[in-house]
């Protein structure tokens, strides 16, 4: 293990089934100490009852949970340095959001000057200074969830872990608090790990993603590089729009119906599917050399604001509309142009259908 792993926390093969139903199939992750990482994927691959086992709510069938070098696999929920911020935020309706914040610390008997220290610290943080007397029915949804927040850091846990912690905020609000929550992360360094299902909150808030499908991990990495490196189609479309492209390889080049490419990194498979983002392919007039060049006929242009989306037909009949571009608003495109579109060899990637199949 490596001295940032020692510290971090380290999932080895584990494996849960709920009666016959293989909810994780044998999980591997490594998550350094200090850094922001998402488990991505839709509802049902295993993200929850993941978080669940790290947290120690629930036993896997195998494998181990490592925290600090120490395998905490049997260690009761209580007894880890580990907290939850759920859904559904489970704030005490009786109890203020001082005491709601104070719960954890008074449980430790932590003496009260040094309780009242440790939360009016938390609530400042979290900008909830004002609002220690009111109780949860009182507060916004936002508010609710700082105060989740604020209860679970005061606490000091090496790993702080967020079950879709904002999936009950409507869009503006989700997009504040993420930003929020990243900022919160960096100031604190501590290690956080987020359970969501919106690829966009992923990458807005991560160090390293890892995206799950059914019961397994498919990839991780920076948002970055599982954005733009996709390893299979599942995970090249999970994480946003892409053109599928079937190939076969022929010497250096990829063949496809739209007409052969470069690629800066071959695969290692005879014949496959390329990717490539929408926002990848260029607009503009080809060069001499006008390889990985292709024309096209616009069927369809969406203006979304920031970009046009337009649906290209290579070729130019009207009926294979299947290249998608993301484009620069200020482009006036129309049904029936006719234009060039390049897909440069660094963009394009090759998928390991193998992992697909699974
Ligand atoms: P979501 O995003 O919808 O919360 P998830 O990725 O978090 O989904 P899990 O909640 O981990 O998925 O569930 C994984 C699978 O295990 C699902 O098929 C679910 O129905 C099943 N499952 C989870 N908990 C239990 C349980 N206590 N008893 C039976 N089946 C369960």
């Amino acid at each position: 293990m490596t001295g940032q792993i020692e510290l971090g926390l380290l999932v080895a093969q584990v494996q849960k089934s709920f009666g016959s139903h293989k909810a994780l199939k044998g999980v591997d992750l490594e998550v350094r100490e200090g850094e922001f990482f998402t488990l991505l994927g839709p509802s049902g691959c295993g993200k929850t009852t993941l978080l669940r086992i790290i947290a120690g709510l629930e036993l896997p069938d195998s494998g181990h949970v490592f925290l600090g070098g120490q395998d905490i696999t049997r260690l009761p929920a209580s007894k880890r340095q580990v907290n939850t911020v759920f859904q559904s935020y489970a704030l005490f309706p009786h109890l203020n959001i001082f005491e709601n914040v104070a719960f954890g610390l008074k449980a430790r008997q932590i003496g009260p000057a040094e309780v009242r220290r440790r939360v009016a610290d938390k609530l400042e943080m979290l900008s909830l200074d004002d609002l220690g007397k009111r109780y949860p029915h009182q507060l916004s949804g936002g508010q609710k969830q700082r105060v989740a927040l604020a209860r679970a850091l005061v606490n000091e846990p090496e790993v702080l872990l967020l079950d879709e912690p904002m999936s009950a905020l409507d869009a503006h609000l989700r997009a504040q608090v993420q930003e929020e929550l990243r900022r919160l992360q960096r100031e604190l360094k501590q290690t956080f790990i987020l359970v969501t299902h919106d690829q966009d909150e992923a990458m807005v808030v991560s160090d390293r993603i890892a995206v799950m499908r059914d019961g397994l991990i498919e990839q991780v990495g920076e948002a970055r590089e599982v954005y733009s490196r996709p390893r299979n189609q599942f995970v090249a479309e999970f994480l946003g729009a892409a053109n599928i492209i079937q190939a076969r390889r022929d010497g250096g080049q990829m063949v496809t119906s739209l007409g052969a490419f470069d690629l800066t990194a071959a695969p290692a498979w005879e014949t496959g599917h390329l990717a490539i983002r929408p926002e990848s392919i260029q607009l503009g007039e080809p060069p001499a050399d006008d390889r990985n060049w292709v024309r096209a006929q616009v069927c369809e242009a969406i203006y979304r604001g920031q970009s046009l989306d337009v649906w290209l037909s290579p070729g130019f009949g009207q009926d294979n509309c299947r290249v998608r571009v993301r484009t620069n608003a200020k482009n006036h495109l129309r049904p029936g142009d006719q234009v060039s579109i390049f897909f440069p060899p660094e963009d394009l990637v090759a998928l390991d259908h193998q992992s697909d199949a699974r």
